[in-house]
C-alpha cells in the first residue's frame, strides 16, 4: 500500500462515481431512486434535460438531490405536450453543458424504448447518451440502461424480468422513494407516478459502447415499425 491512506484505499475498493442522466426531474427517483439510496457511499451526479425554467419542478429537483446526497444540474429542453422531436445536436449540446468532464464508473440512463408506452424524450435521451458515450464525450467504464416495461400499456411500468441486473429495493428505501415522489415532487398518492413507483429496479449494462449503440439502434428500429 505504501503511502496510500486507509481512506483512499477504502474509496478505491468500495466507492464508485455514477452519473444519472434523465429526461425529467422525477425520472431519477422513479427508475433509479432505490439504486441510489442503496449506495450512499457512491458519488452521485444527476442530470435532468428538461424543466430548468419550470418554477415548480426545478426547485423540487434541487431538494430531491439534497435528500439523495447527490449533486447535479438541469437543462431546459422543450418538454411541451406535443413532444416535438429534438435534434440530436440540441440534446448533445445540453448534455455537454451539464456533464462534468471526468471519468465515471457508471453512467445510468433511460432504456431505448423508454420505460413505458410511450415517451419520446426518454427514447431520445437514451440514444444521445449512448452515442455520446460511444464518441467519448461522456466518459464512463459502464453504461446501465433502465429496464422497465408496461406490456404496451397493459399494466403500470415494472422491472423487465429479462434484464440482467435486478435491484430489489428494501422496504425502508422504497418508502423513502415513494416519499420523494409524493412529498418532494408533489405527486398525489393516487397519481400514475405514485402508483408506478417500482419495488424492483432493473438495468441492462454494457462495457462496450459499440455493442450498446448497436443494441439501442436495433431496439428503437422496432418503435416506429
Ligand atoms: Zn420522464
Amino acid at each position: 500500500m505504501g503511502m496510500m491512506s486507509l481512506a483512499m484505499t477504502r474509496r478505491m475498493n468500495t466507492d464508485k462515481s455514477a452519473l444519472v442522466i434523465v429526461a425529467h426531474p422525477d425520472d431519477e427517483v422513479l427508475w433509479a431512486g432505490g439504486t441510489i439510496l442503496a449506495r450512499p457511499n457512491w458519488d452521485w451526479h444527476v442530470v435532468a434535460m428538461c424543466r430548468a425554467s419550470d418554477p415548480d419542478r426545478a426547485p423540487r429537483f434541487r431538494r430531491v438531490l439534497e435528500q439523495l446526497g447527490a449533486d447535479g444540474g438541469i437543462a431546459d429542453l422543450d418538454d411541451g405536450p406535443e413532444q416535438i422531436p429534438l435534434e440530436h445536436e440540441q440534446l448533445e449540446h445540453a448534455l455537454a453543458s451539464l456533464v462534468p468532464d471526468r471519468l465515471f464508473d457508471v453512467v445510468l440512463t433511460h432504456g431505448p424504448k423508454g420505460e413505458y408506452t410511450r415517451h419520446r424524450r426518454h427514447e431520445e435521451v437514451c440514444r444521445t447518451v449512448t452515442k455520446s458515450w460511444h464518441a467519448g464525450d461522456i466518459r464512463a467504464r459502464e453504461l446501465w440502461l433502465f429496464s422497465f416495461e408496461d406490456g404496451s400499456r397493459a399494466y403500470l411500468p415494472r422491472a423487465d424480468a429479462t434484464a440482467p441486473i435486478q435491484e430489489p429495493i428494501i422496504a425502508e428505501n422504497w418508502r423513502t422513494k415513494l416519499r420523494l415522489m409524493t412529498q418532494s415532487y408533489g405527486f398525489g398518492a393516487d397519481s400514475w407516478e405514485a402508483r408506478t413507483t417500482p419495488h424492483v429496479e432493473a438495468f441492462r449494462s454494457f462495457e462496450d459502447s459499440r455493442e450498446a449503440l448497436d443494441w439501442v439502434i436495433e431496439q428503437q428500429s422496432e418503435l416506429d415499425a
